[in-house]
């Protein structure tokens, strides 16, 4: 087995980097015309200094508004759209969805492909697939693209300004990549590129989890008042790129399995990704046996910005053993990241440390005090 390290080919972040966007792509060779799909914040945002920056730097621009859903029919939209417009450059600016649609449109016409994310929730933006719905929501596939992000462009300003739940959801998702790096580096089995695993992967992975714990609490006060600080820098480029880079390369486990177990559970579904994976986690650590002092440190971090660490937290009001069952069976289904542990993982095991992980966050909440968002 050969190891691999992906990533996407530049990172920049700052304030306002979007005043730098045209000169970034101008230094990667790029010119012409360049379409850019926009969330609807972004827009409000960041069209001024779209239309004003980017002719600056000798670029062409074309604003199209995101429908809401990265679906194959928006995917084709978008992709005639650039096709009319003669586009040599697709830049995907908002959340999750649209810079999915960015990267899908983009590796359909064969592209370079920009991705701004306007808020911190997922380690997706730097990644190398897309999730693909129906137009009504419903998942639909995985593309998987032959190559990261050309460039990735996140100004700090417009993340400072994002909903703190997202930036809280991201440190979520974050939380998971250093445990589940770790297990999939120990059980020497393959990365989420199909690889074996870097000593770069598990450094940057553990990075990832000790900038969450020194950054994670200042980061979200930041974000409270809309300021940027250098802790919310440091969580912001842990949250995407230490992130992104740790899951890619390092590899995902139990975390982001119980993460798609929880969606059978229609409640769970008002729940962001990176809510439903600290939990996730939690149910991970008790699988695994880890000692108490490792689960009461990412305990007393979740909930001190304020990730849920209880089924309650994310909607499971009625944790009936046979509706648990559900989300254990769903968990370990064949080809989940679960069976990247180095045992043998069935849904009687995940069962009882869903139920135990359960019992075990609730009980921390109930002894400390939990920030409420
Ligand atoms: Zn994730």
């Amino acid at each position: 087995m050969l190891s691999v390290f992906c990533s996407p080919a530049r990172y920049v972040q700052g304030r306002n980097a979007t005043d730098w966007l045209g000169e970034e792509m101008s230094r990667l060779g790029w010119a012409g015309n360049v379409l850019i799909i926009a969330g609807g914040s972004a827009l409000k945002l960041l069209k001024e200094t779209w239309q004003t920056k980017l002719p600056a730097a000798g670029f062409s621009v074309v604003i199209e508004k995101f429908s809401g859903e990265c679906s194959k029919v928006e995917i084709d939209r978008i992709a005639r759209l650039a096709e009319m417009q003669k586009a040599s450059v697709i830049i995907g600016a908002g959340g999750g969805k649209v810079l999915d649609t960015s990267r899908a449109v983009a590796a359909k016409l064969n592209l370079p492909v920009v991705n701004c994310p306007t808020v911190a929730s997922s380690d997706a933006s730097c990644s190398a697939l897309s999730v693909v719905y129906t137009p009504d929501g419903e998942f639909a596939e995985y593309i998987f693209y032959k190559k990261n992000p050309d460039l990735v462009l996140v100004d700090t300003v417009v993340i400072a300004h994002a909903p703190p739940r997202l930036l809280v959801a991201g440190m979520g998702d974050a939380l998971a990549t250093w445990f589940e790096a770790d297990t999939v580096i120990t059980a020497r089995k393959r990365n989420q590129v199909g690889g074996g695993t870097t000593i770069s992967a598990r450094a940057l992975a553990r990075l990832c989890y000790e900038t969450l714990l020194n950054d994670g609490e200042m980061a979200l006060k930041s974000v409270r008042k809309n300021v940027v600080t250098p802790a919310l820098e440091r969580l912001i480029e842990a949250n995407t790129l230490l992130s992104g880079l740790g899951f890619e390369s390092g590899g995902l486990a139990v975390a982001h399995s119980i993460h798609n177990g929880l969606t059978t559970l229609p409640e769970t579904h008002h729940y962001l990704h990176g809510e439903k994976v600290a939990f996730g986690l939690l149910v991970q650590l008790v699988c695994e046996g880890k000692p108490s002092s490792v689960i009461d440190e990412v305990l007393r971090f979740a909930t001190s910005v304020g990730l849920p660490v209880s089924l309650e937290q994310v909607g499971v009001t009625d944790s009936a053993r046979a509706r648990l069952q559900v989300v254990a069976e769903r968990s370990c289904a064949p080809g989940e990241t679960a069976h990247n542990e180095p045992f043998d993982v069935d849904a009687d095991l995940l069962l009882d440390a869903i139920i135990a992980a359960d019992a075990i966050g609730s009980e921390y909440l109930r002894r400390s005090a939990v920030v409420h968002l």
